[in-house]
C-alpha cells in the first residue's frame, strides 16, 4: 500500500545507508490515503506536477482541470457532499490565487476543503529576492480560511495533513490552506520513520452534544407557539441527519421552509412544505426554528418588512458555531451542538405525544400555497417560441421529477431564482447552487465533482453569463466522460439580451453578448453532444436523451432575449442611478 520510491530512485548520492527511502511526494500521498482521501482536484504545474502523477499512480483519482478556481469549487462541493475535506491541488502564486476564491467561498459556505499549493523557497521569498512565482502564500491565505499551515520538513507532513483535516471538518466546517514549498517534495527520509510519522486522524469531527437545559428551553418555547415555522439550511443537509430531521418535522407537524441547498431534505412535495407560501410564512410566524441556516442576507437578517412587525418573533437556533447566536437578532433559545445530536435530543425531549400546531395557522399557509402553485402551473405550460424562463423550466422540473436521484447544479440570475422555485427536489443534497455569496462560476466545478463523488447523472442549469465563468471545463467533462448534461439558458446577455449602448459608439451595451451564440458547438469541439433547441418539446427530447445516455451534453436553450429582470430576484441590491446627465 505505501508508496515507496521507485527502484531507480532508492539510493541517493551521498546517502550513508541504502535502506528503504521515501520522500515528500510519497509522504503527502500516503498521509492523504491513510485518512481515506481518495480524490484530488487540481491543475498540474511547477512544483506539483509529479505529486499529481504519483498520486494517480498510487491509486488516487486525480482530476485535472483547466483553471484552479473550478478545481477548487469541485473540491469544496465534494466536501459538502461527503463530509470529508475535498482536496484542491495548485501550483504556486497565480495558481494558488486562482484557487483562493474557491477556498474563501468554501469557508463562507461552511464546506470543508483543503487547498494544497506548492510554493517557492522560503529563503528567497522571505528576503524578497525574486523567485519564480514568488509570493508569501501562507500570509495571503490566512484571512480567507479557517486555518493555514506550512510544512517545511518531510517528517512533519503527517502532522500537517492531520491538522488540515481536523481544522476543515471539526466544529463549523470550512476551508484550510496547506502550504508545501517545492523543496519539501524531494526531501528524502527513511521509509520506516516516514511511515511512523503519519497520523490517522481519529474522530475528526467529534459529536458536540447540546446542553439539556438548552433543549428544554427550546422545547418550552416551541410548545407554546401559535404560528411555528422550521427553516432548514444547508448545514442541515451537510449534517446527514436526514432521518431524524424528517422525524422532527413530521412529529412536530410544523410547516417548514427549505433554504435552496436544503431542498429535498424532505421532498418539496411534502404536505408540510411551506415553500410556495414563503413570504407569508416568514412574515406571520411567531416562533422560528433555524436548523443549520444563518440569519444572513438570504433571510433578510431576521428583521425588516419581510419578517412582519418588529418583536413579533422569537428564534430557536440550532448551530454548531456558538458565535452565530445573536449575530443579527436576539436568539431566544440557542441550541449549540452538531445538528445530528441536537435534533436527536429535541426528538427525545418531545416524548411520545406532541401537540399539533394550531390548525388556523397550518390552514392559512396551505391556502396561500395552493393559490401560488396554481398560478405557477399555468406559466409552466406555455409553449411559446422563443421560450421564456418558465416554459423551459417547466420541462426541467419534469426531468428531475422523473429522476429524483439526479443532481441539479444551478447558477445564473433569473435562471437561478426561477429554477429554485420551479424545480422540486426529492432527495437530500441533490441541489447545488451559488450558496451564501450568490457567486457565479461554481457551475462546471460543482458538476464535475457531483458526478465523480456520487456517480449519479448531473443536470447543470446555467445562465449564459454564469456558464462563461467556468465554461472551458466542458473539455474536462468530455475528457473524463462524465454523465453531465448542461443546459445553457441563452438569452443573449446578462439579465437580458436587449440592452442598448446610448453613447453612439459602435460597442454593444455592457450586459450584452454575441447574439444567437451557439454554445452547443463548443461541446461538439471536444467530442461531446451539442444540441440547439428552441421549443419546450425539443428541450425535453434533448435532456431526456442526455440523462438516459449519460453522454456529456450541452444544450443551447434559446430563451427570449427580452425575458428576465435586472439582477433576478435581488434587483434591490443593485443600485441604479436616477441622475440623468446630458
Ligand atoms: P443556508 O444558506 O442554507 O441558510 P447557511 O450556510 O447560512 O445555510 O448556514 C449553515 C449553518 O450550518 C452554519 O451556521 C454552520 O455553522 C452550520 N452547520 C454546518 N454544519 C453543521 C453541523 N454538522 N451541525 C450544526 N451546525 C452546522
Ligand atoms: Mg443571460
Amino acid at each position: 500500500m505505501s508508496a515507496m520510491l521507485q527502484d531507480t530512485n532508492s539510493t541517493v548520492v551521498g546517502a550513508e545507508t541504502e535502506g528503504e527511502l521515501t520522500d515528500g511526494f510519497h509522504l503527502v500521498i500516503d498521509a492523504l490515503k491513510l485518512n481515506e482521501i481518495e480524490t484530488i482536484y487540481g491543475v498540474p504545474g511547477i512544483p506539483i506536477t509529479d505529486l499529481g502523477r504519483l498520486a494517480q499512480g498510487a491509486g488516487m483519482r486525480v482530476i485535472s482541470f483547466r483553471h484552479e478556481q473550478n478545481a477548487g469549487n469541485a473540491a469544496a462541493i465534494a466536501g459538502f457532499l461527503t463530509k470529508k475535506p475535498g482536496i484542491c491541488l495548485t501550483v504556486s502564486a497565480p495558481g494558488f490565487l486562482n484557487g483562493l476564491t474557491a477556498l474563501a467561498n468554501a469557508t463562507t459556505n461552511c464546506f470543508p476543503m483543503i487547498l494544497i499549493s506548492g510554493s517557492s523557497e522560503r529563503e528567497i521569498v522571505d528576503l524578497q529576492q525574486g523567485d519564480y512565482e514568488e509570493m508569501d502564500q501562507l500570509a495571503i491565505a490566512k484571512p480567507l480560511c479557517k486555518a493555514a499551515f506550512r510544512v517545511l520538513h518531510a517528517a512533519d507532513i503527517g502532522i500537517g495533513v492531520a491538522r488540515a483535516i481536523r481544522a476543515a471538518v471539526s466544529g463549523r466546517p470550512g476551508g484550510v490552506y496547506l502550504d508545501l514549498p517545492a523543496k519539501l517534495f524531494s526531501q528524502v527520509m527513511d521509509a520506516e520513520a516516514g511511515r511512523k510519522s503519519l497520523v490517522k486522524v481519529i474522530d475528526a469531527a467529534p459529536a458536540q452534544l447540546p446542553a439539556p437545559s438548552a433543549i428544554a428551553r427550546a422545547l418550552d418555547l416551541l410548545k407554546n407557539a401559535k404560528r411555528p415555522l422550521i427553516i432548514l439550511g444547508k448545514g442541515a443537509a451537510y449534517a446527514q441527519a436526514d432521518e431524524d430531521i424528517r422525524a422532527l418535522v413530521e412529529k412536530s407537524g410544523i410547516p417548514y421552509l427549505p433554504m435552496s441547498m436544503a431542498k429535498g431534505l424532505l421532498p418539496d412535495t411534502h404536505p408540510q412544505s411551506a415553500g410556495a407560501a414563503r413570504s407569508q410564512a416568514l412574515k406571520d410566524s411567531d416562533v422560528v426554528v433555524l436548523i443549520g441556516a444563518r440569519l444572513n442576507w438570504l433571510l433578510s437578517h431576521g428583521k425588516g418588512k419581510s419578517w412582519g412587525e418588529p418583536g413579533s418573533k422569537k428564534f430557536i437556533q440550532i448551530d454548531i458555531e456558538p458565535k452565530e447566536m445573536d449575530s443579527n437578532v436576539e436568539i431566544a433559545a440557542p441550541v449549540v451542538g452538531d445538528i445530528g445530536s441536537c435534533v436527536a435530543a429535541l426528538l427525545a425531549g418531545m416524548g411520545s405525544s406532541w401537540p399539533a400546531p394550531p390548525a388556523d395557522w397550518v390552514n392559512a399557509l396551505e391556502t396561500r400555497k395552493e393559490a401560488n402553485l396554481a398560478k405557477m402551473a399555468g406559466r409552466l405550460k406555455k409553449n411559446s417560441t422563443p421560450m421564456d424562463f418558465h416554459a423551459a423550466l417547466g420541462v426541467l422540473r419534469t426531468v428531475i421529477q422523473e429522476r429524483p436521484d439526479a443532481i441539479l447544479v444551478n447558477e445564473g440570475a433569473n435562471t437561478l431564482d426561477l429554477a429554485r422555485g420551479v424545480i422540486d427536489m426529492y432527495q437530500p443534497r441533490k441541489r447545488l447552487d451559488v450558496g451564501t455569496w450568490g457567486v457565479m462560476g461554481i457551475g462546471m466545478g460543482f458538476a464535475v465533482a457531483a458526478a465523480i463523488e456520487t456517480g449519479k447523472p448531473v443536470l447543470a442549469v446555467e445562465g449564459d453569463s454564469a456558464f462563461g465563468f467556468s465554461g472551458m471545463e466542458i473539455e474536462t467533462i468530455c475528457r473524463y466522460n462524465l454523465p453531465v448534461c448542461i443546459v445553457v439558458f441563452n438569452n443573449n446577455g446578462i439579465y437580458r439580451g436587449t440592452d442598448v449602448n446610448t453613447s453612439g459608439t459602435s460597442d454593444v451595451a455592457t450586459t450584452v453578448f454575441v447574439h444567437d451564440a451557439r454554445y452547443d458547438l463548443m461541446m461538439t469541439a471536444f467530442g461531446g453532444v451539442g444540441v440547439n433547441v428552441t421549443t419546450p418539446d425539443e428541450l425535453r427530447t434533448a435532456v431526456d436523451a442526455a440523462m438516459n445516455s449519460g453522454k456529456p451534453t450541452l444544450i443551447n436553450a434559446v430563451i427570449d432575449p427580452a425575458a428576465g429582470s435586472e439582477s433576478g430576484n435581488i434587483g434591490s441590491l443593485n443600485p441604479q442611478s436616477i441622475v440623468k446627465k446630458k
